[in-house]
C-alpha cells in the first residue's frame, strides 16, 4: 500500500496537469451510500427497477410516481464533505491537482473548497422549473416543505424538476469533461466502478494514451488492467491525506 502511495506521489509531482475523476465512492465516507455497493439502491431494488422510474419519460408521464420514489430514495439529509473531499481541495490549493470531473450530484467537492469542478450529472440541491420561459430555481427546502408530492413552481405553476441528469438525458458539460480528461497527464479515478457512460468512455479513451492512469477504488473497476497504479481501499480519506501530505 505505502509503495503504491509513494508511486502516486511521484507521478503527481512530475505531472503538469493532474485531473481527478470522482464517483459515488468518494462520498460514502461522508454518509451517502453508492448505488452498487452493499447498501446501494441497485442492490436493494434492482438497477432496472430504478431506471424505470428515474428516467425523463417517467418524470413527465407520471410525476407523482417519480416524486414519491425520488423523495424516498434520493433526498438525502444534508451531509458535510468527507476527509477525501477536503484533501482534493488541498491538493488544488497546493497546485498539484488541476481539476475534478465528477459524476456525483451531492455538491460536496464545491462545499469542501474545490474551485475547478466539472459536474456532469447536475446538482441534487437545485430544482428548476420545467417551463422554458420561466426556469425559476428552488432549493431542497422548498421541495421538502411543499404541501404535496409533486412540487409546482410558485410563479408559473409548472412542475419543478431536480437539476440532476436522469436516465435518458444528456450529461452536462460533455465537451469540457472530455477535454479535461483527455488533456490530463495523470488521471486519478476515485470511487467509481467505471461502468457509467459516457464518463467511463472518456477514461477508457484516456487509457489508450501513454499517460498515467491511477485508480483508487474499493473493489474492481472496468479499467484496472489499464492502470499504472490501482489501489484497492475503502479508506480513501486516509489514503488521500497521506498523498496530500507528501506533495
Ligand atoms: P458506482 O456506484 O458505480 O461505484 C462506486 C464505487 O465506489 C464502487 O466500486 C464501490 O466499491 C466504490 N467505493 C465505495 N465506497 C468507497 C470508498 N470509501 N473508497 C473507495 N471506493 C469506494 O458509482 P459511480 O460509478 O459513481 O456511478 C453511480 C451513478 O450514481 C453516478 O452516475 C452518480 O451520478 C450517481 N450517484 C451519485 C451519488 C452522489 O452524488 N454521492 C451517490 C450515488 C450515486
Ligand atoms: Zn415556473
Amino acid at each position: 500500500m505505502d509503495r503504491k502511495i509513494e508511486r502516486i506521489v511521484e507521478l503527481m509531482i512530475r505531472s503538469k496537469n493532474t485531473i481527478a475523476v470522482t464517483g459515488a465512492g468518494i462520498s460514502t465516507e461522508a454518509g451517502i451510500p453508492d448505488f452498487r455497493g452493499e447498501n446501494g439502491i441497485y442492490r436493494k431494488l434492482g438497477e432496472n427497477n430504478v431506471m424505470k422510474i428515474i428516467n425523463i419519460d417517467s418524470f413527465y408521464k407520471n410525476p407523482d410516481k417519480f416524486y414519491s420514489f425520488y423523495r424516498e430514495h434520493f433526498m438525502f439529509p444534508p451531509v458535510e464533505p468527507s476527509k477525501a473531499h477536503y484533501m482534493l481541495a488541498d491538493m488544488e490549493k497546493k497546485g498539484r491537482l488541476h481539476g475534478i470531473v465528477t459524476q456525483n450530484i451531492d455538491n460536496l467537492h464545491q462545499k469542501a473548497g474545490s474551485k475547478k469542478v466539472i459536474p456532469i450529472h447536475g446538482n441534487s440541491e437545485r430544482f428548476v422549473c420545467t417551463k422554458r420561459s420561466c426556469r425559476h430555481v428552488y432549493d431542497r427546502d422548498y421541495i421538502l416543505n411543499y404541501p404535496g408530492t409533486v412540487p409546482l413552481c410558485s410563479s408559473c405553476g409548472s412542475v419543478i424538476k431536480p437539476d440532476v441528469v436522469l436516465f435518458g438525458e444528456h450529461i452536462h458539460n460533455y465537451i469540457d469533461a472530455r477535454d479535461s480528461i483527455l488533456r490530463a497527464q495523470v488521471l486519478i479515478v476515485i470511487g467509481s466502478s467505471l461502468t457509467v457512460y459516457p464518463l467511463a468512455g472518456f477514461v477508457k479513451e484516456f487509457s489508450t494514451f501513454t499517460q498515467d492512469l491511477v485508480i483508487i477504488n474499493k473493489g474492481r473497476t472496468e479499467l484496472d488492467h489499464a492502470a499504472t497504479v490501482k489501489l484497492d481501499t475503502g479508506n480513501t480519506g486516509d489514503v488521500l491525506e497521506k498523498i496530500c501530505g507528501s506533495l
